[in-house]
């Protein structure tokens, strides 16, 4: 063979490395971190192998195992030590994130990102306030041991304006316990905004909202649901989260948000949704963020446990995809371990 174009000249040792396309670094990386407010010990989440919902007492050593590896940044999420109609301890300054907080940003130097959602808040999981015909639903649904289902429409649970003044409590109360960031992810309609407005309204000018801007509603957060707690107790989340099927919508979305004044942008879950991520980085100029989420984790542990995958050579192949698909930062639960790989 003769001729110019010789592709394999550039795979040689030495030169890989020169001509690579994308790279991927711990300080690239966000790490979930569970604390939990009902539990005195670690817990191991079945579901998600190698992760723990961790005491509030325990929340920084946790952060400082995820800074040894390299990774600078963490999402906390919270389970509450109780539950009610309107998740009220979501925004308590003695809640389960708010306390952790406090504890993280005097131990530690990590940035500190927080889940800003009302789900796991809630007795009945949904993410906000519901409507009342969801309210009878809702006692339907307890009755009948959780079964009161929808017909197959997506009928709505949750009243989109009257969560907005909640959310906007639950950034504020982020901000005041030491959040170095605000990561809105209840897919409320103006809730950029109403987050923006309520930081800003107390004196948190400089705390950035990274909003779930693309959020669809995916069977993929299945394992995440046993880590938080969160899944709603009758029917589903459809009228808040985007159809799988929709890409163009996910460009509206991020247009919603950043005229609201968003910061950086997510695109959740990643995987599956590579195509959304690299529309998404076309379209605008802000950062991007992809969700690589609790099922994109779960099914690689999986099949590795069979002996079918290598397990950190899919993960890392997984987390180069997400960042070759254009995202610059990508929250996931192989955080740690790839951090140490590389
Ligand atoms: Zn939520």
């Amino acid at each position: 063979m003769s001729g110019p174009h010789r592709p394999r000249r550039l795979r040689r040792d030495g030169l890989r490395g020169l001509v690579r396309e994308t790279d991927l670094r711990p300080t690239d990386l966000i790490a979930p971190v569970f604390v939990d407010a009902t539990t005195d010990e670690r817990v191991p989440i079945e579901s998600m192998p190698g992760h723990e919902r961790v005491p509030v007492s325990q929340a920084a050593d946790r952060v400082a195992e995820v800074e040894a590896t390299g990774v600078e940044s963490v999402m906390l999420f919270g389970i509450p030590e109780s539950k009610d109609e309107r998740g009220t301890r979501a925004w308590a300054d003695d809640g389960v994130v708010q306390r952790a907080l406090r504890r993280i940003t005097a131990e530690t130097d990590v940035f500190a990102i927080t889940d800003v959602c009302l789900c796991e808040y809630t007795e009945h999981g949904h993410c906000g306030v519901l409507t009342d015909e969801a309210h009878e639903r809702w006692d339907g649904a307890a009755s009948d041991g959780g079964m009161a289902t929808t017909d197959g429409r997506p009928d709505l649970t949750v009243d989109n304006d009257a969560t907005l003044d909640l959310l906007g409590k639950v950034a504020e109360s982020h901000a005041a316990a030491g959040a170095d960031m605000v990561a809105p992810s209840s897919a409320t309609d103006g809730m950029v905004g109403a987050i923006r407005g309520a930081l800003d309204g107390a004196g948190y000018e400089d705390v950035p909202i990274m909003s779930y801007a693309a959020k669809y509603e995916s069977a993929f957060y299945g394992p995440f649901r046993d880590a938080a707690d969160g899944a709603p107790a009758f029917g589903d989340r459809r009228h808040y989260q985007m159809d799988p099927a929709n890409a163009r919508e996910a460009l509206r979305e991020v247009d919603l948000d950043v005229e609201e004044g968003a910061d950086v942008l997510m695109v959740k879950p990643a995987l599956p949704y590579l195509d959304v991520v690299r529309q998404v980085r076309d379209h605008t100029d802000y950062p991007v963020a992809a969700y690589n989420v609790s099922g994109e984790y779960a099914m690689l542990h999986a099949a590795a446990e069979k002996g079918w995958l290598d397990l950190d050579a899919v993960a890392l192949e997984s987390l180069l995809s997400i960042k070759r698909a254009g995202a610059d930062l990508v929250l996931t639960y192989f955080a740690e371990t790839i951090a140490d790989r590389l």
